[in-house]
């Protein structure tokens, strides 16, 4: 017969699939002989067999669970639902990964009008009996019968306010009775039905209510977004209660062995006298610094803090322990890796190297890339955020902090972001009309979906901070109010949100630039030391060159000569250009951007000393550059001396239907060889400046939207004359690369023959992706949500490279590449360098490196590390 019980002495926590989280570590911590209520796990194996019988226990799952509860009675002496001395329970549920969304845990379970007298009688307490029993009454209406908690929280407000008491702990046993039988008309009356007095009804409904939230939406949508296996299912823990609420002696409260937030290496925690289960965090009395328990009570704290040591010493890991105080008597009742912030997480991760408990390895495979996000943007200021007031809590659709002022509608949001303001925008929900708000806004508020709403979705595609779903506030859009519980806001009020943990704060709370300190450094090293792949940065200015290199750049993977021509003092010699009807007319407006384009090379091929330096000729499609309006056109016509008219007539035959299929890349070279002629001139004359300035210097000048091996050719022996020229001139000869960007479908698959010519590939992703989908890199918002919704995607492939489309692509031209050029240099410079998932895929595939903006640097210097000791464990492991 299957074996679908376990006692916790049965298990260990390497049997985190089999048994949950929970269960696995209470039977660790149960073996290694710290004190934890006895108690068993029925396995996730039942929660399967459950599902797969159309929710039905079966009979043989039920015996076996009966068998433990009959060695639980006796190895704690008492009786399940007995009437002198009752056994009370807790069920708690316990999936292999923490999951929010699950159903909560039931605590005093086997009280009934009858046990409760038992239970006075044992305890000779009926204050705190009373407590279990309506404390038990609740969380069973709320787990079972989805009565909401606030319902029985209001009856006993009323009761205290009646009663003019302030604490729970004021009201006596006569209070509670009262409280019971409150508590149990409620029940009637939102059920339909009677409290359940039999304690097996209880335990069976409780374990089924367990296995039922496993399917509840929002644990399934939970599990989509962080990609957890449907098919797991959730264990169940069935455990002897210990008593926190029998009086001063005795307590509940919440460790960690270092702290969250810093990760200082100081024991750290809160507890509560007199309390049960969750009242620490209910935020129902302020709880006491742990420290306060070494003066009250040093034999129970003394005895805590081994068991802090012991675990941490055990798992390797900052542990966030459960514990609860019964009369002077310490019991452990859960452990596990503990949240952290980023920083602490560093900090830990590099002090638990230092103290030799980890190697630097498993240091950086500690390391969540997702999470360095936070280092690296400004968070709340902790002391402001101390004093803010939360105002509700919504879903944490996308991470990062912010605060701006709100607006209702999109067009509002737009005129104040451009007014200067930062702009928050709330909306019942967002949909693809509100796209330009989102994207001018700092942040976005949704009362009204979920984590994979249009808000959320778009929104974390943005890199924008995000709460949805925040039902505790009411919007109306057409009045423009919000309206929390205990504040109502109006149009440029000041509100902040908090997208990674779903808070909503009233006003505006300062930001703070995160500091990274020296652990941060001392990583940064040992990432540097694991890692194979070279990470470059994309950067258009000595600007964005400084920070990449202050992340740890390695080079420029991509300049992007037309973001220097955008400039107000050159705009008009680049119109000039495209406006020229002869080659005499354009080649005055080069020579004027020739000399523009030479101070910034030289300023960038400075920063980068001698490091490479990936320069792209220009790419856009022209009339980008083009006056729109009347005014501009005039304005033109004065600056070069030509009529407005024949100036409107060009733009108006620059126009094109599918700019981003026209006239663009190496196309224009096609057509005005002099463009790019000029951009090579420039590069290499400023690389002889800084040459002659001692600088070592490395470009790579790189030819974007190659489709055939004859447009390479012919552009390639352009520029390399030119080049040849001026070496000749200046009597040096200086190294330097000509490549293409690779970044349409057909140059993958003939990239045998691209790579003829090409000294190196770039895997220009975004437009590789663009063009393999046929999805359009500036509209695909609007539907690319409903793609994730209905699991057509799993991710954003602008963000996340498509391995089985794209990345086939990729892969194809890597090989073809090296078929015929051997020596081929090869890396990626679009979004996807910077994606620790796509990173991974493009260190297996052998790329030498990838580039990304300056602020993900390091994300992808660790998702690099990653990467390689991944792979090196996996040649270990075969
Ligand atoms: P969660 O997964 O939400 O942390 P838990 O199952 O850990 O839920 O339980 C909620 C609270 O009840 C915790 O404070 C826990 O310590 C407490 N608790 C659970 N089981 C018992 C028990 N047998 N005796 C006393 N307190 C318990
Ligand atoms: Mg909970
Ligand atoms: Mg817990």
């Amino acid at each position: 017969m299957r074996k679908f019980v376990y006692h916790f002495k049965e298990g260990s926590k390497e049997m985190k699939y089999l048994l949950g989280g929970k269960g696995a570590n209470l039977a660790e911590m149960t073996n290694i002989g710290l004190p934890v209520p006895p108690g068993f796990t029925i396995t996730t194996e039942a929660c399967k067999d459950y599902n797969e019988h159309h929710q039905y226990l079966s009979d043989d799952i039920y015996a076996e669970m009966m068998t433990h509860l009959h060695i639980l009675e006796e190895e704690t002496g008492k009786k399940f639902g007995d009437e002198t001395n009752p056994l009370l329970i807790s069920v708690r549920s316990g999936a292999p990964f923490s999951m929010p969304g699950m159903m909560d845990t039931i605590l005093n379970l086997g009280l009934n009008d009858q046990s409760v007298l038992g239970l006075i009688k044992a305890t000779n307490d009926a204050r705190s009996s009373y407590d279990c029993y309506r404390r038990f009454i609740q969380m069973f209406g709320d787990v079972v019968f989805q009565i909401p908690s606030y319902r029985f929280e209001q009856a006993l407000t009323d009761l205290k306010e009646r009663k003019n008491y302030t604490l729970d702990t004021e009201l006596s046993a006569e209070d509670l009775k009262d409280l019971i039988a409150t508590y149990k008309a409620l029940y009637v009356s939102a059920s339909g039905r009677d409290f359940p007095q039999d304690p097996f009804d209880q335990l069976r409904l409780s374990i089924t209510a367990v296995f039922d939230s496993w399917e509840n939406p929002r644990a399934v949508v939970y599990r989509r977004l962080h990609h957890i296996d449907n098919q797991l299912g959730t264990a169940v823990n069935i455990q002897s209660m210990v008593f926190g609420n029998t009086g001063d002696t005795s307590g509940t409260g919440i460790a960690f062995t270092r702290n969250p937030s810093t990760g200082e290496n100081l024991f750290f925690g809160e507890y509560l006298l007199n309390a049960q289960g969750e009242d620490v965090v209910a935020g129902i009395r302020t709880p006491e610094p742990i420290s306060h328990l070494e003066d009250t009570m040093p034999e129970v704290y003394k005895q805590l803090l081994d068991v802090a040591v012991l675990l941490e010493l055990h798992y390797l890991d900052m542990q966030d322990i459960e514990f609860t105080i019964e009369k002077g008597e310490l019991f452990v009742l859960q452990t596990r890796n503990g949240k952290r912030t980023a920083q602490a997480a560093i900090n830990i991760a590099v002090d638990l190297v230092h103290e030799g408990k980890l190697t630097k390895e498993e240091a950086i495979m500690r390391i969540d890339t997702a999470q360095i996000d936070q280092l690296l943007h400004p968070s709340f200021d902790e002391a402001s955020l101390r004093a803010a007031t939360s105002l509700a809590t919504g879903l944490p659709a996308s991470p990062g902090a912010a605060t701006g002022q709100i607006y209702f509608n999109a067009e509002d949001a737009v005129e104040a972001a451009e007014r200067g303001e930062k702009v928050v925008l709330v909306r019942n929900e967002t949909s693809p009309e509100d796209i330009e708000g989102m994207a001018k806004s700092v942040a976005i508020l949704t009362a009204h979906g979920g984590m994979t709403s249009h808000a959320a979705v778009v929104a974390r595609g943005m890199g924008k901070c995000c709460v949805a779903g925040c039902d505790a506030i009411a919007i109306d859009e057409t009045k423009k109010v919000m309206q929390s519980a205990t504040a109502t806001l109006t149009e440029g009020d000041f509100l902040s949100l908090n997208g990674s943990t779903g808070s909503i704060y009233l006003g505006e709370i300062p930001l703070v630039e995160t500091k990274i300190g020296g652990h941060f450094e001392e990583l940064m090293r040992w990432v540097n030391e694991a890692k194979k792949l070279v990470v470059r940065v994309n950067a258009d200015s000595p600007e964005d060159l400084e920070v990449g290199l202050h992340f740890g750049a390695e080079g420029v993977g991509l300049c992007r000569t037309e973001h220097m021509f955008f400039q107000e003092d050159r705009i008009p010699h680049v119109r000039q250009m495209i406006i020229a009807e002869t080659k005499e007319e354009r080649m005055v407006a080069l020579a004027h951007l020739k000399e523009m384009q030479k101070e910034d090379f030289v300023g960038i091929f400075r920063a980068a000393d001698g490091k490479p330096v990936n320069i792209r000729l220009l790419d856009p499609p022209l009339h980008e550059f083009l006056p729109k309006t009347d005014r501009d056109i005039e304005k033109l016509a004065r600056e070069i001396g030509k009529p407005a008219e024949e100036i409107r007539q060009r733009v108006q035959d620059l126009a094109e239907t599918n700019p981003m299929l026209g006239h663009r890349g190496c196309r224009l070279a096609i057509t005005f060889p002099e463009i790019y002629i000029m951009q090579a001139e420039a590069i290499m004359e400023s690389a002889i400046q800084i040459h002659d300035e001692g600088i070592a210097v490395y470009p790579e000048i790189m030819v974007p939207l190659v489709s055939s091996r004859e447009e390479i050719a012919i552009i390639k022996n352009q520029l390399k004359e030119a080049i040849q020229t001026i070496f000749r001139k200046e009597q040096l000869v200086l190294p330097f690369d000509i490549g293409t960007m690779i970044e349409i479908p057909r140059a993958c698959v003939t990239a045998d023959e691209i790579a003829e010519e090409a000294q190196f590939f770039s895997f220009g992703t975004n437009d590789l992706t663009q063009l393999t989908f046929g999805f359009s890199r500036d509209d695909a918002n609007k539907f690319l949500y409903a793609y994730q919704e209905q699991k057509i995607l799993s991710t954003d492939p602008f963000q996340s490279i498509d391995q089985k489309g794209v990345g086939a692509l990729v892969t194809t031209a890597v090989q073809r590449g090296r078929m015929t050029n051997p020596a081929l240099k090869m890396g990626v410079c679009g979004e996807h360098g910077g994606d620790p998932a796509s990173i991974q895929f493009f260190h297996r595939l052998g790329l030498q490196y990838v580039s990304c903006s300056p602020y993900r640097i390091p994300i992808a210097r660790i998702a690099a590390a990653q990467a390689s000791i991944l792979e090196e464990r996996e040649k270990v492991n075969v």
